[in-house]
């Protein structure tokens, strides 16, 4: 059997201060290592699509078109502050031209009409942009997993249930993380393998780790972290 691993969380030089990785050498790396494909997620916006597009073609590997967008907690014209500034992350996949189009969709109004700190989409616009579509749970900051922190196990079941039912059964994915610098996974993962086994209708899970292929310097930059702190990467996705 071959190697079938194929990256889905990874940002690039393109998520300011989140990622340093140069798009053709994550293509020829991806490629080097066995890759079949490679997906881009850059956080809250996709300029790096076309020369992704370019790189992972010269590199010979599939591009796989994503986004790791922010989601409003209420609706994406509602900037309060203290209210409005936490964004929660979703990873979205493009799985054909359709799920293209709705992801342009939702990061141009993201970012024309949701912007507050961040450019961020909605419940109510995800659904109507759903169609050709893979969801992933996301990292840490994701909804699904902010909730099991939380300790709100009833509303993350609600919510696991809303996604699957906007992304149908086999589009919609809890997102399963391990880094070092961030020691809730430990926690939530169990609690999130149990949630998503939960009958009469479990949720398929995929591993991932947020791929930021960066200096700690710029991570820093936007975390506001020590270098010297070895919990950074911790920080920068609880932002
Ligand atoms: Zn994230």
């Amino acid at each position: 059997m071959g190697n079938s691993f194929v990256h889905l969380h990874v940002h690039s030089e393109y998520s300011l201060l989140d990622g340093l990785a140069r798009l053709p050498d994550l293509c020829t790396y991806a490629q080097e290592s066995g890759m079949k494909a490679l997906a881009l997620t850059d956080h809250g916006q996709m300029y790096g699509m076309i020369r992704f597009h370019r790189a992972a073609q010269n590199a010979g590997i599939k591009p796989i078109y994503g986004c790791e967008v922010y989601q409003s907690p209420r609706r994406l014209y509602q900037k309060e502050p203290k209210i409005d500034s936490k964004a929660y992350h979703l990873v979205l996949l493009a799985k054909n031209k359709v799920g293209y189009g709705n992801l342009l969709k939702l990061v141009t109004t993201a970012n024309l009409e949701g912007f507050y700190y961040r450019p961020r989409i909605d419940k109510e616009l995800l659904a109507e942009h759903a169609e050709g579509l893979i969801c992933l749970s996301a990292c840490i900051s994701g909804l699904i997993p902010s909730l099991v922190i939380n300790g709100q196990m009833d509303r993350a079941r609600q919510e696991i249930g809303w996604y699957k039912e906007l992304f149908g059964a086999d589009n919609f994915f809890i997102e399963l993380q391990r880094h070092a610098g961030v020691p809730e996974l430990e926690r939530v993962n169990p609690q999130l393998v149990a949630l998503a086994q939960e009958e009469p209708s479990p949720v398929p899970f995929v591993v991932t780790n947020t791929s930021v292929g960066g200096s700690a310097t710029a991570i820093c930059t936007n975390t506001i972290a020590n270098i010297v702190n070895p919990t950074y990467r911790l920080i920068l996705h609880l932002l």
